[in-house]
């Protein structure tokens, strides 16, 4: 999908520009043995066979189970595809314990499992991004900052999950969206005030990404996933987020759990003889490790250490010094997140500073615009 992008010059161009809400599709419950769904407010039910079918009575609880041709929902049975639209506005609809307020599509999986697709206005969209990829009581420029880049983000890859028959998932392969549940007003002013805005370089979208924290500079996609990086994604200094408790962190391995996991398939056994840094970046983060073990030396890339330890455990690639300790080993890192893009936590400083948002996009992507999806 390739979308036009127009110039957003200095608030002027705004009012009389109304940007498109584009219509999306998430795959919000995927391959699941039973759903519940409960709605509030009326909710009617297009078969693609049968057509209008029926209502669904509010606050009435409702499961939706896989059959060998169609769907059972309550006591109804439906076709496939069968489509939930509310009538009028306003209403939600529950999907196990998370609220909904788009148009949903149920569908049966091949292997009999259903999947539920819920159709919704990008904008929409973001507002069950938002409070889960950022504190809704952070400074609203830096919601807004990342308003932008989810926006950018979502219209990048739009299409990319079409093989499961939607274009985004609702987890961290896509960007975790859980509906309305959580509404702020924080939120809904982050994206109203931003609305349509996206991140161009060049006439395109740019492909943007964002992490909690950079730890002192943020890194190139070369760097990181060895892609090539367009100008606006080679990296920035940045010191705000020094005051972050993610800047500087430590992680603790006993041997036998470090062992298990960067061994992999091979199990050398014995000790750990010793683990060291062995090439270091330009940053004077570890590139590499060389760790010694029952006589067997093995490279380990930091990237893959990372992987292989767990994303939760080492917040970062970017480790500065580790030690054999305590029959385990020691590391010290900085920074959370793979590090490319929007630093939150340095956004939320810039912010706190009254820096605008257009301000902190640049800083993190700069000789990127501020641009407006086309219609
Ligand atoms: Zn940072």
């Amino acid at each position: 999908l390739r979308f036009l992008l127009v110039l957003l010059l200095a608030g002027a161009a705004r009012a009389d520009n109304d940007p498109p809400n584009y219509s999306i599709q998430i795959g919000i419950a995927t391959k699941a043995a039973s759903l519940v769904l409960k709605p509030a407010g009326k909710f009617r039910l297009i078969d693609p066979v049968e057509g209008l079918k029926g209502t669904l009575a509010a606050n009435k609880s409702y499961r939706l189970e896989p059959l060998e041709r169609g769907l059972r929902l309550g006591s109804m049975i439906v076709s496939p595809d069968t489509r939930l639209e509310q009538e009028g506005t306003g209403g939600s609809i529950m999907v196990g314990d998370r609220t909904y307020g788009g148009k949903l599509i149920l569908r049966l999986d091949e292997g009999r499992t259903v999947t539920i697709i819920e159709e919704v206005g990008i904008e929409e969209y973001l507002r069950g991004v938002l409070p889960y990829e950022m504190d809704p009581d952070w400074p609203l420029e830096a919601l807004k900052a990342q308003a932008v880049v989810a926006r950018t983000f979502a219209y990048a890859h739009l299409g990319k999950f079409r093989k499961a028959g939607f274009d985004l998932t609702s987890d961290t392969r896509s960007q975790v969206y859980r509906g309305i549940g959580r509404d702020a007003e924080s939120v809904r002013r982050a994206v109203a005030e931003t609305r349509g805005e996206v991140l161009g370089y060049k006439g395109e979208l740019l492909t943007v990404y964002y992490h909690a924290c950079c730890g002192g500079r943020t890194l190139g996609t070369e760097e990181v996933w060895g892609s090539p990086s367009p100008p606006p994604l080679r990296g920035v200094k940045d010191s705000l987020c020094s005051m972050s408790p993610h800047h500087e962190w430590l992680a603790y391995f006993p041997a036998a759990e470090f062992l298990a996991a960067v061994q992999n398939d091979h199990i050398y056994g014995g000790k750990i003889e010793s683990f060291k840094i062995h090439k270091r970046d330009t940053a004077g983060y570890a590139k590499e490790f060389k760790l010694v073990v029952g006589g067997t030396t093995l490279i380990i890339p930091a990237a893959e250490l990372r992987k292989r330890l767990g994303n939760t455990e080492l917040r970062s690639a970017r480790i500065k010094s580790v030690k054999k300790h305590g029959g385990g080993v020691e590391l010290i890192g900085r920074g959370s997140g793979h590090g490319v893009g929007l630093c939150q936590w340095g956004a939320r400083l810039l912010a706190q500073r009254h820096t605008r948002y257009e301000k902190i996009l640049k800083h993190y992507f700069p000789g990127s615009t501020l641009s407006l999806v086309d219609k």
